[in-house]
C-alpha cells in the first residue's frame, strides 16, 4: 500500500514541477513514507529522519516531509521532536499535498495535517504515471479497515474501510495499461468486503470488469480475509481468465485460542475448509499466508498447532512476523507476553519448516512449461544462479502462481526483441528456494497490442 501511495504522492507533485531525483543529495524535496505495522519499521523511519539532519544543514531550502502511518499516529510530535521536518501528513492527506508544499515554499512554515475524513481519496486522472518502466503495478481499490484484529494498528492509522468507485478504478487501470503496464495487483485490507458499505458492485464483479480491460494480461489481489472469503470469489479462480492462480490468505495462527484472542473471527477448521474449496476449484493454485508468532499468551501447544497447520496446508510461501506491541492496539495491554528469545526460537523453527515446503513446491515444477510474464532484466547478468557463466541476456518474470523465474535469451535485445512485458513459455529446469531457472521454448517474435507502440511477444 505504501508503494502505491508513494506513486500517488509523486503523481500529485508532478504539476508543481517536481520529478524523481536521481540521488537524495540532488533532491529539493524529500518524502519519507512510513509504516507503523511493527515497532522495527517505526524505528527505521526515525533513524532515517535523523540521518537527514546533515543534508538539511548543507541545504537549508530542502523541504522534508513525513507521511504514512507513523505520521498519522504521531502527528505534531514529529514536528516537535524532529526540527528538520517541514511537513507531517497523514494517510488521508495525500491529495492536499500540493497546497501544503506551495505554502511551505512561499512562507517557510511548518505544517501538520493528520485530518481523517469519511471520504475516499481520489487523485487527478490524466497525469502520466511517474514510475513508467514497470510491467506490474499496485492499484488501491479500498482504504482503511473495520476488522480490528487485536494486534493491528491499521484501523487506527488508516481509518474506517472505504471503497473506491469501480469506474475510477477501471479508469486508473486503463491509464496504466496505456503506459505499458500488463499486470495489476488490486489492494485492500480485506478485498472480500469491497463495495459492501457503499452498495457498489461486489469484489468478484469488480474482477470481471477489470478482466475486460484490453491489453491487460494478469490480475492479482491482496488481501483476502479468511472469515469473508466467499464462494463467489473462490469460483472466480476458475471463471476469470486473467486472474492469476495465487491467493494470499493470512491465517496468523493455527490455534483456535490464539485466533480468538486476535479477534480473527474464524477457526482453524473454517480456514482449512476454505483451503479445500480453493484447491477443489483450482487444483494448482498457490497459497501463501502471514503468520504471527509469540502473540501474548501463545503456549508451546498453540505454537505446535501452527506448525501442524503449516504441515497440513503446505503453503507455497509464508511471511512470518514476531509479534510486536503497537500503540492503540488492544493486544499491547494483554498479559503473558512471550519473551523475545522464545519468539525468535519459534520464528526460526517455523521458517525452517516452511523452507522445506517452499523448495518442495518449487521442485515439483521442474520439467513443466510455465507461461511467464517477463518483468525485466535480472540483476545478476551473465550467470545461472551463480553457477555457470552464460552469454546472452538474463531475464526475470513470474509464473501465474507468483514464482520468480529467471532465464537466458541468447540474443542481445534490440527494440524488436525486447521481451519485457511479453508472456512467454519457459521450461523449468532448476528449482532454488526463492526462484526457478528455465529455458524459453519456441520464442518467435509476434506483434503485441500496446497502444502507441509496437513490441513483440513469443
Ligand atoms: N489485512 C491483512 C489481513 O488481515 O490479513 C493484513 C495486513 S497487515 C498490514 C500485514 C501483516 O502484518 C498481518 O497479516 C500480520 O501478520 C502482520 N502484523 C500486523 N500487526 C502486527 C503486529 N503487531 N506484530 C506482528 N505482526 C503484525
Ligand atoms: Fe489489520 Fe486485521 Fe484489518 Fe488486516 S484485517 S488490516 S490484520 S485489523
Amino acid at each position: 500500500m505504501n508503494v502505491y501511495d508513494s506513486e500517488q504522492i509523486a503523481k500529485v507533485l508532478t504539476p508543481l514541477g517536481y520529478e524523481i531525483s536521481p540521488t537524495i543529495e540532488a533532491a529539493d524535496l524529500i518524502m519519507v513514507n512510513t509504516c507503523a505495522i511493527r515497532e522495527k519499521a517505526e524505528q527505521k523511519a526515525f533513524s532515517f529522519l535523523g540521518r537527514l539532519t546533515a543534508l538539511k544543514r548543507r541545504k537549508p531550502g530542502l523541504i522534508i516531509c513525513v507521511g504514512g502511518c507513523v505520521a498519522q499516529q504521531e502527528g505534531r510530535m514529529i514536528i516537535e521532536r524532529v526540527p528538520q521536518v517541514d511537513l507531517v501528513f497523514g494517510t488521508q492527506a495525500i491529495n492536499r499535498l500540493p497546497e501544503h508544499i506551495r505554502n511551505i515554499s512561499l512562507k517557510r512554515c511548518r505544517i501538520t495535517d493528520v485530518e481523517m475524513t469519511r471520504e475516499i481519496m481520489e487523485f487527478p486522472s490524466g497525469i502520466k504515471p511517474v514510475v513508467d518502466d514497470n510491467i506490474t503495478r499496485f492499484v488501491t481499490i479500498m482504504r482503511g479497515c473495520d476488522n480490528y484484529c487485536t494486534y493491528c494498528v491499521v484501523p487506527h492509522v488508516r481509518g474506517p474501510e472505504i471503497s473506491r468507485r469501480p469506474e475510477n478504478i477501471i479508469n486508473e487501470i486503463r491509464e496504466l495499461v496505456e503506459a505499458g503496464v500488463k499486470e495489476v495487483t488490486l489492494l485492500g485490507q480485506n478485498v472480500n468486503s469491497y463495495g459492501m458499505k457503499e452498495g457498489l458492485c461486489s469484489f468478484p464483479e469488480l474482477l470481471k470488469l477489470v478482466n475486460e480491460i484490453e491489453g491487460l494480461s494478469r490480475i492479482r489481489f491482496t488481501t483476502s480475509h479468511p472469515k469473508d472469503l466467499s464462494e463467489e470469489l473462490i469460483s472466480a479462480f476458475a471463471g476469470i481468465e486473467k486472474l492469476c492462480s495465487h491467493i494470499h490468505l493470512p491465517v496468523q495462527s493455527g490455534s483456535d485460542t490464539i485466533l480468538k484472542r486476535m479477534n480473527r473471527k474464524y477457526t482453524r477448521e473454517l480456514y482449512l475448509e476454505k483451503i479445500e474449496r480453493l484447491r477443489k476449484i483450482s487444483p494448482d493454485i498457490a497459497i501463501t499466508s502471514d503468520i504471527i508468532v509469540g502473540f501474548p499468551g501463545e503456549t508451546e501447544d498453540d505454537f505446535r498447532a501452527t506448525l501442524d497447520l503449516v504441515k497440513e496446508v503446505e503453503f507455497d510461501s509464508l511471511f512470518t512476523f514476531g509479534y510486536s506491541d503497537r500503540k492503540n492496539a488492544p493486544a499491547a495491554r494483554f498479559s503473558e507476553k512471550v519473551p523475545d528469545d522464545k519468539k525468535n526460537e519459534r520464528l526460526q523453527e517455523l521458517l525452517e519448516l516452511q523452507e522445506y515446503y517452499t523448495v518442495k513446491k518449487n521442485r515439483a515444477l521442474v520439467g513443466s512449461t510455465e507461461p511467464i510474464l517477463v518483468e525485466g532484466f535480472s540483476k545478476k547478468q551473465g550467470t545461472e544462479d551463480g553457477q555457470e557463466r552464460f552469454a546472452g541476456i538474463r531475464w526475470t518474470g513470474r509464473t501465474s502462481t507468483n514464482k520468480i523465474v529467471n532465464f537466458i535469451d541468447a540474443k542481445t535485445p534490440t527494440d524488436d526483441d525486447n521481451l519485457m512485458g511479453n508472456r512467454i513459455d519457459v521450461m523449468i529446469e532448476k528449482a532454488f528456494s526463492h526462484s526457478l531457472w528455465g529455458r524459453p521454448v519456441n520464442v518467435k517474435p509476434m506483434p503485441l497490442r500496446v497502444k502507441g507502440e509496437e513490441s513483440y511477444a513469443a
